[in-house]
């Protein structure tokens, strides 16, 4: 992607500028592209990771490179301790968080028949208790910024379901109604929750998929190729942005043209 602004005059070019996000998951995949985009729009950016210091640091270094204030924030999203000490490092850092992405997530694949408590719990946990943690610890700052902003990225197979992902259906299609509550009850601050549910793309999530069961789902995206996390990224920044300031509640599906 390319790291250079949008030019100068674009009214988008600026339009993240004072304000500070926090991207979790953002050492790669999806969330480092997220966390990257947000920052040349202006943003200064928490990039969160649980185990890839080392990318994280790079995307930090990165969106420095651009100009922009950045940190790399370690926490599992899932354990709520380790969620607080993040938020505190972020204010630290950067000051009070204005855009919250809950972006980390993960599978643990399996048909349903031999699904564990275990698989199923952690999946939750991280997709769904993650964007409950985080949102927690940095509700009074979004309610209170003049743009605050709450993006859960979902998936199409919330829309769906899919055969093996019964823990990871759940969890982001409960993202769902979280986001439409929080969207309630944020409403009369002015900030705004939604969802974006991207289709396939082409990262390390979608690596651990075994090749034929790659190609059977490509061959069920009508644009028949798998996104780039490059294609997801434009609709984050849009939420992100004040020009979206009466959208709240919704979910925006980037998939290719899979039906909803
Ligand atoms: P990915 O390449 O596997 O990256 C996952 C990211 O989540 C990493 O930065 C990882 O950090 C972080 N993460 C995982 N568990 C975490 C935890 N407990 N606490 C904090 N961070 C954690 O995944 P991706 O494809 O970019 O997916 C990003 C989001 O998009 C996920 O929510 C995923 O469900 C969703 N999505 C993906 C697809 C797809 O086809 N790829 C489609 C629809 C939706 P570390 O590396 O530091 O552990």
């Amino acid at each position: 992607m390319s790291l250079a602004r949008p030019h100068t005059g674009d009214e988008q070019a600026r339009s993240l500028q004072g304000k500070t996000c926090l991207v979790t998951g953002g050492s790669r995949g999806i969330g480092r592209v997220i966390a990257i985009e947000l920052a040349r729009h202006g943003a200064d950016v928490a990039v969160n990771y649980r185990n890839s210091i080392r990318k994280a640091g790079a995307v930090a270094d990165t969106i420095e490179r651009i100009g922009e204030n950045a940190v790399a924030v370690e926490s599992d999203v899932a354990e709520m301790e380790t969620v607080e000490r993040m938020v505190e490092e972020v204010h630290g850092a950067l000051g009070t968080i204005d855009v919250l992405v809950n972006n980390a997530g993960i599978t643990a694949d399996r048909r349903f028949s031999d699904m564990t408590r275990e698989e199923w719990d952690r999946v939750i946990d991280v997709n769904l208790g993650g964007a409950f943690n985080c949102s927690k610890a940095c509700y009074e700052d979004v309610r209170d910024s003049p743009d605050g902003r709450i993006i859960n990225i979902s998936s199409v197979v919330a829309q769906r379901g899919n055969y093996g992902q019964a823990n990871y259906a759940a969890s982001k299609s409960g993202l769902f109604g979280l986001t439409r509550s929080l969207a309630l009850e944020l409403a009369g601050s002015g900030a705004t929750a939604n969802c974006v549910a991207p289709g396939f793309t082409a990262t390390d999530m979608l690596s651990t998929v075994p090749d034929g069961v790659r190609d059977r789902i490509r061959e069920r995206i009508p644009m028949n190729r798998f996104a780039q996390p490059e294609e997801v990224v434009g609709s984050v920044r849009f939420l992100a942005a004040p020009e979206s300031s009466y959208v709240t509640g919704q979910v925006i599906g980037v998939n290719g043209g899979m039906v909803q």
